[in-house]
């Protein structure tokens, strides 16, 4: 334990290098009556300093992997196609542009836009030349887009020619922005409320061949905000450093698995968390990246798998629904289609057993925006293996995963005390390590003083080092003073026949307090009926789980394609309420 530890550093700044060199470090803790005790110098150690920057992931997969593919779907324009070289000269150019436009270090640029390519070499350019690039999300209602522009700061906007009215509404309300750049070619441009120039018109009136400057690796990069369900939308700040450390450990093989041989198609959306940080981890290993822009449904994404070849994608389990009743409606496979990361809520497990019944490995990750996002990955063990024989598989799949290096995690108690890893004990799920929020942006407080975030989560560990998550805290349903799992409930009704979206939510009870009830969202043009549900759940649930009411109805989603159960509990407020 590191308790009353106090490391003295100092660094002095070589001239010629720019490198950080540390002269001396003590070791020193605490005596008994308080006063510091030297125990020693430390030797600093003789590696390179090179800090872990954005630029250096590019031009690492420029020089490595120059020739490796990338492919992009635009708003109406036809499939753009290039590889990591073509994408490093011309994130330079873009660097250039935004020098011209009289961004500086520090200055924050922001963009309203689809997985694109041009997206991603906007998350590259900004911060490689040491600005910010904040991905705001185009999904949050207007008044929300609003505040998180204006609250970044940003001085560039850069959008996609879909939200040429969206730009068009909300312009006049943001303060900073001083220029407007539409993501298109020039004979695309798009006449609207805003003067706006095209970004290929700027790329092309560079020269090339930037430098990309070196600066410490803790500088800002990336600002993401949270979907804000429970008040205003918070700023997380990547740093050049979060982002390359995330990078490297998503790539691994107990991790997202990732290689040179891989075509990754990210379907989370790169201004949600960097879509999992797929554009660096891609970039680090070489792997050939496909961009879907904003087409999602489960027709486009099967055209863009079967024509690049896309060996792994990743998304929240709303997408690959769609995607499983496309592949039954045409009655086709996956084709090259590997593994699948499913995350950003809980993977229902019959989504799992029919993606492998197609001979696709199917991942689950926990992560969220706080956490850049990765936390745990659902990869087997040794150790489980050889414990559970066969059914090491399904807790595999009934769990969000297993710690990843550089994330340490701890389940506590409502006194903050640490709770066992028996796979029994259920408390808030506690983060920590070098991809974790420290401060919401511009500098407010996140984590407690040894440095550990509340997540929101209330989980379980087991003995085997495998979480799984029971609920969110806000989220959470208590019956009579015991806990009912939302995620469980819906995790079985998911796999009744016809179910495309089950959501649970509590609402008030007069007798108990609070009881669950259920909705259901058939898939379209299939009839589902609430005592279908209600049996096919029966026989799999704790009898005082059982909702007290299934409805058949709409479920609306977050901006993040999540059940909206702020929403949801809003609507059915008062379907108990006279209930016995
Ligand atoms: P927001 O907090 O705005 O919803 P995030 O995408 O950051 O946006 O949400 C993170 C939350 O999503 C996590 O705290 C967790 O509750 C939920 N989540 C993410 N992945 C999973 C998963 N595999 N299983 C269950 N819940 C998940």
């Amino acid at each position: 334990m590191l308790d009353n530890l106090t490391i003295l550093h100092e660094g002095l700044p070589n001239k010629h290098s720019r490198r950080i060199l540390v002269v001396v470090t003590m070791l020193c803790r605490l005596n008994k009556t308080g006063c510091i005790k030297n125990e020693g110098i430390m030797l600093a150690g003789l590696m390179q300093a090179a800090p872990l920057l954005i630029s250096g992931i590019l031009r690492h997969a420029a020089v490595a992997h120059g020739d490796r593919e990338i492919v992009s779907r635009l708003v109406d324009e036809p499939l753009w196609r290039y590889d990591w070289s073509r994408c490093a000269d011309r994130t330079g150019r873009l660097a250039q542009a935004l020098e011209r436009l009289g961004i500086v270090p520090g200055d924050r640029v922001t963009t309203l836009a689809w997985n694109t390519h041009r997206h991603m070499e906007l998350m590259y350019a900004a911060p490689g030349m040491g600005a910010v690039l904040h991905t705001a999300n185009p999904r949050l209602s207007d008044e929300q887009i609003v505040y998180t522009i204006n609250h970044a700061g940003g001085r560039v906007l850069f959008f996609d020619r879909s939200f040429v009215a969206l730009v068009g509404r909300i312009a006049h309300r943001l303060a900073s922005i001083e220029h407007f750049v539409m993501l298109s070619d020039a004979e695309r441009l798009m006449p609207g409320a805003v003067d706006a120039v095209s970004c290929e018109e700027l790329i092309a009136a560079e020269q090339g061949g930037y430098a990309w400057p070196s600066f410490d690796e803790t500088t800002g990069a990336i600002l993401c905000f949270t979907s804000g369900t429970t008040g205003d939308p918070k700023g997380v700040l990547y740093s050049h450093r979060s982002i390359a450390l995330h990078a490297l450990a998503a790539g691994l093989r107990g991790s997202l698995d990732i290689s040179a041989f891989d075509v990754i198609m990210p379907c989370s959306s790169l201004y949600h968390a960097t879509a999992w940080g797929l554009p660096f981890a891609a970039a680090v290993n070489g792997a050939k990246f496909v961009l879907p822009c904003d087409k999602f449904d489960g027709a486009s994404l099967h055209e863009l798998i079967a024509s690049e070849g896309v060996t792994m994608s990743c998304g929240v389990p709303t997408i690959w629904s769609m995607y499983l009743a496309h592949l039954d409606a045409i009655g086709t496979d996956a084709g090259t289609l590997q593994r699948i990361v499913i995350g950003g809520s809980a993977m229902p497990r019959a989504m799992a057993e029919t993606f492998k019944q197609r001979g696709v490995t199917v991942v689950q990750a926990l992560g969220m925006t706080e956490t850049s996002p990765l936390i745990v990955v659902a990869t087997p063990t040794p150790k489980l293996m050889a414990a559970r024989g066969e059914v090491a598989e399904d807790h595999v799949m009934t769990h969000q995963g297993r710690l990843i290096y550089g994330v340490e995690v701890k389940i506590v108690d409502e006194e903050w005390q640490e709770l066992p890893w028996d796979g029994k004990s259920a408390g808030s799920l506690l983060v920590r390590g070098p991809w974790v929020v420290d401060r919401y942006y511009p500098n407010i407080p996140a984590v407690d003083a040894d440095g550990w975030f509340d997540t929101g989560d209330i989980a379980t560990m087991d003995e085997f080092g495998f979480m799984r998550i029971t609920d969110r805290k806000k989220d959470i349903i208590k019956s009579g003073g015991e806990w009912v799992s939302s995620i469980d409930l819906e995790n079985v009704a998911i796999g009744c026949p016809g179910v495309r979206v089950a959501a649970v939510i509590g609402v008030y009870h007069p007798r108990w307090e609070e009881r669950p009830i259920m909705v259901i969202e058939p898939h379209d043009g299939i009839e589902v009926t609430a005592e279908q549900v209600r049996a096919f759940i029966e026989p799999h649930v704790t009898p005082w789980w059982l909702p007290d009411a299934v409805v058949i109805a709409s479920v609306p989603l977050t901006a993040t394609g999540k059940i909206d159960k702020k929403a949801l509990r809003e609507r059915y407020r008062d379907h108990l309420r006279t209930a016995t």
